[in-house]
């Protein structure tokens, strides 16, 4: 190992801490914890990049800082933007070498960030760019924040809207990914009502438990991707272990503690899951549920499965109306960059 990056890692990566830590840490430093607060404020509300930055800390602090702490956890290494949709796509590189992706989304109003929360993922969904690489590594929740300073110094428009639906099962890197979100969600932090930040997962029953039980405020979205457990264990195998009616029973405990509304993704595959007894059997699963279904018409990565014609995906629509929950439908945004959700997969450019 060469010197250098043997020093770096014995620096101490301040964005990994959340503002508690912080004030802790400070403490330890013989410092009062309102500067622990301050740093805080500096590393995300102000995103600066230097700790000589921080006007309001005292000289001495600031060069503790310098000699033994380090705010360089990712950098951008590509931007690509498409030139039809307005989507961008980052490609971080993390300090291993691994790489990940981000994506600001740009629509209407609405700006979009969808995060990634691991390097691949072990879920090895059949249809998922992602699941194809395997699980490198879990992101830590420093790394999972950056991505969205990355977005905030790059988009003209503030960030509305946060959505873990990049890399990764947020929920197979449960502790890390609801740090992050309290630090995106803290006053200090980046101030993001908890409304506006969804975690997607592709139906882990324990940690939906967990979730409940905490009784965190951000939104939940569940992939079910299919309407009968055999179709759905081929896609998504984790179907095994919890199947349809375990996810269900999940769900609903989840909205009656919470009262809040839950999302069911559902990505619309040619001949796989679209037919209209897909649709029926989706209605009466979606109708035990307080919901809504995001109905995503597949991105093609995978050879094996298709985007419906629109007149297919029409004729689903159609036949969910009457149902008790509401439909939404994601167009494609970014899908000429290979940005859209699914596509994310960066296993050739790994250099660690
Ligand atoms: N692992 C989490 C979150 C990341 S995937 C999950 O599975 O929920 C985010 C969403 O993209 C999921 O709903 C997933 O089913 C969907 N998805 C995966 N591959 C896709 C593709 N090729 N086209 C459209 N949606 C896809
Ligand atoms: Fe993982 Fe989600 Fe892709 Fe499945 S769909 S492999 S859970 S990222």
């Amino acid at each position: 190992m060469c010197v250098f990056s043997s020093m770096s890692d014995m620096l101490i990566q301040l964005k990994d801490y959340s503002q508690i830590e912080l004030e802790d840490w400070v403490k330890t430093q013989g410092e009062k914890a309102f500067r622990g607060r301050q740093l805080f404020q500096w590393i995300w509300q102000k995103g600066v990049g230097e700790f000589s930055e921080m006007t309001n800390l005292s000289k001495s602090l600031i060069q503790n800082l310098e000699q033994n702490c380090s705010l360089g956890l990712s950098t951008v290494h590509q931007v690509q933007t498409s030139e039809t949709q307005g989507t961008s796509k980052f490609l971080i590189r993390l300090n291993d070498g691994k790489f990940i992706e981000t994506v600001l989304i740009p629509e209407g109003k609405r700006v979009t960030v969808c995060l990634s929360s691991q390097v691949g993922c072990a879920l090895d969904c059949d249809f998922c760019a992602t699941g194809k690489m395997g699980l490198k590594r879990n992101l830590s929740s420093g790394e999972i924040v950056d991505q969205l300073l990355h977005a905030r110094r790059f988009s003209d428009r503030p960030i509305t809207n946060i959505v873990f639906m990049g890399m990764g099962e947020p929920f197979h890197n449960y502790n890390q990914v609801i740090k992050a979100a309290n630090i995106l969600n803290a006053e200090l932090g980046f101030a993001h009502g908890a409304r506006k930040i969804t975690i997607s997962t592709s139906g882990l029953v324990p940690q939906i438990r967990q979730f409940t039980e905490e009784g965190h405020r951000y939104k939940l979205a569940v992939s079910l991707n299919a309407s009968d457990d055999y179709s759905r264990t081929k896609l998504m195998p984790i179907n095994q272990k919890w199947n349809i009616a375990d996810l269900v029973a999940a769900c609903q405990e989840y909205t009656k503690t919470s009262s809040n509304m839950l999302t069911f993704e559902y990505v619309l595959m040619d001949g796989v899951n679209d037919n209209l007894g897909d649709a029926r059997r989706l209605t009466q699963i979606a109708n035990q549920v307080f919901c809504k279904v995001n109905v995503i018409p597949y991105n093609e990565v995978a050879e094996n499965y298709k985007r419906p014609s629109n007149n297919r995906i029409n004729n689903f629509l159609e036949a969910l109306k009457g149902a008790r929950f509401g439909v939404t439908v994601r167009w494609s945004q970014g899908d000429d960059i290979d940005a859209a959700c699914g596509q994310l997969s960066t296993a050739v450019q790994d250099e660690s």
